[in-house]
């Protein structure tokens, strides 16, 4: 990565936005800019799983089950009664920081159309109808949206009470994420989650409900889980007819609670094995795998992911938030400050910005194939150069070896792992690595 706009302004630096350092020539060409989408990052969850690595922040434990959470204001855009597990978030001044992020950012995406919004975190439905009603509204007073621009909003089952997700519908959400990870008790507290089997049923069921389009965040190879409790896990959940399923292996991440106090996993053969297990049910379910974790029916498939994969652009506006941004000679990625305080601080005085920096002609066919070479259909060596600015002889040499090795076929237009690509792909990403350009 080359570092680029850091100005020092007395004992600390500052990173801004600068346009004409962006629009600058370069030695890239990039003919057309990619799709563009718009992530917003709401950083607050309940309690913080020990496994979770994403920039999320604890608010406490629920002061009450979700079962017996108030009723009043959750129909129609209303906001929670006292004593919702999310009372006390500064839901407001977050709005109005993300607004003014926005705002600062607008110049970096004139004129360009917004293709997808994914609001994530943390907990997005901790926060109130009202709040995502008033938080879409003021997207769109700024930005042009597509047509039926597919709106996503994750949500923890525990986190909702009657009709509330039919709530973030009647608010502009178009397709719900649901982080239900598993119905089976004894794993969700392995996992430390907060809800239990009974809120997972009561959530999905509640989603299916209200949208005609969501998700199921399951993951697998949870500590002394059995391929027979995999299997359990996936029936349960396709009992509810979900048009996407997103599976997740547990890994231990650094600077995690689960880092300091590892649980016992199962191994990596027996992963393996629960992957297939799953793939196979969802495959006779109608699901079909277009990425290495994401299984859908056909229509389904996420619009907003895909363009992550496929090398498209996005703009992430919240504490922590990634955005990757192209330019007629370059491709920026930036990052925003991490901790919600700060966030908001520096967000309303019109600077939350924390790195910018243009990624390097060399790192870029790896980037592109870290995102590209998880699609189960790969990617057209027309995209390669359209969304790198590269020719395509950049990355001949890894191509061939690639193939060598059994892992990539292809044609004059297009290059698709195999299955043993698909199941080696970190080690197909790596060629990319070492043999750029
Ligand atoms: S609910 Fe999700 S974002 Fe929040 S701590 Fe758990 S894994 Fe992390």
């Amino acid at each position: 990565m080359i570092p680029i706009v850091p100005l020092a302004t007395g004992n600390e630096s500052v990173v801004q936005h600068d346009v004409q350092h962006y629009m600058r020539p370069g030695t890239l060409q990039l003919s057309t800019l990619p799709p563009l989408s718009l992530y917003v990052h709401l950083p607050w969850c309940l309690k913080k799983c020990p496994y979770c690595d994403f920039n999320s922040h604890e608010l406490g434990a629920p002061k009450m089950p979700a079962a017996s959470a108030p009723q009043g204001g959750a129909s129609g855009l209303g906001r929670p009664g006292a004593g919702w597990p999310g009372e006390g978030l500064p839901e407001q001044r977050y709005v109005d920081a993300l607004v003014a992020d926005l705002e600062a950012a607008l110049p970096l995406i004139w004129g360009r159309t917004i293709h997808s919004i994914f609001i994530g975190g943390g907990t997005p439905s901790l926060f109130a109808p009202a709040t995502i009603d008033r938080l879409l509204s003021d997207i769109r007073a700024r930005l042009k949206l597509e047509p039926n621009c597919e709106i996503t909003l994750e949500a923890n089952p525990g986190t909702f009470e009657k009709d509330r997700f039919r709530a973030f519908r009647q608010a502009g959400v178009t397709r719900l994420s649901i982080g239900v990870q598993s119905f089976n008790d004894t794993h969700l507290q392995a996992l430390g989650r907060v809800h239990d089997r009974a809120q997972a049923l009561a959530a999905v069921e509640e989603a299916a409900q209200a949208f005609d389009t969501f998700n199921l965040d399951i993951m697998y190879a949870l500590p002394g889980q059995t391929l027979e409790q995999v299997g359990q896990d996936m029936a349960q959940a396709l009992q509810f007819a979900p048009p996407h399923i997103s599976i997740y292996h547990l890994t231990i991440e650094p600077n995690t609670y689960f880092a300091k106090y590892p649980p016992q996993i199962p191994e990596d053969d027996t992963a393996y094995g629960m992957l297939d297990h799953i793939t196979e049910l969802t495959g006779v379910a109608g699901l079909e795998r277009y990425e290495v974790s994401a299984y859908a029916k056909a229509g389904h498939r996420c619009f907003h992911n895909l363009n992550y994969w496929q090398f498209g652009d996005y703009l992430g506006i919240g504490a922590g938030a990634h955005s990757k941004l192209s330019f007629a000679h370059r491709v920026v990625r930036q990052v925003r400050l991490r901790d919600p305080r700060l966030y908001m601080e520096r967000a309303l005085a019109g600077n939350a910005l924390a790195q910018a920096e243009e990624v390097a002609r060399a790192d870029l066919p790896f980037e592109y194939m870290l995102n590209a070479l998880r699609l189960r259909n790969g990617f057209g060596l027309r995209d390669f150069t359209e969304r790198t600015g590269l020719a395509v002889t950049a990355i001949e040499a890894a191509l061939n070896e690639a193939e060598r090795k059994g892992l990539i076929e292809r044609d004059f237009a297009r290059v698709r792992p195999t299955v043993r690509g698909f199941d080696f792909l970190s080690d197909l990403q790596a060629i990319f690595l070492s043999n750029g350009m």
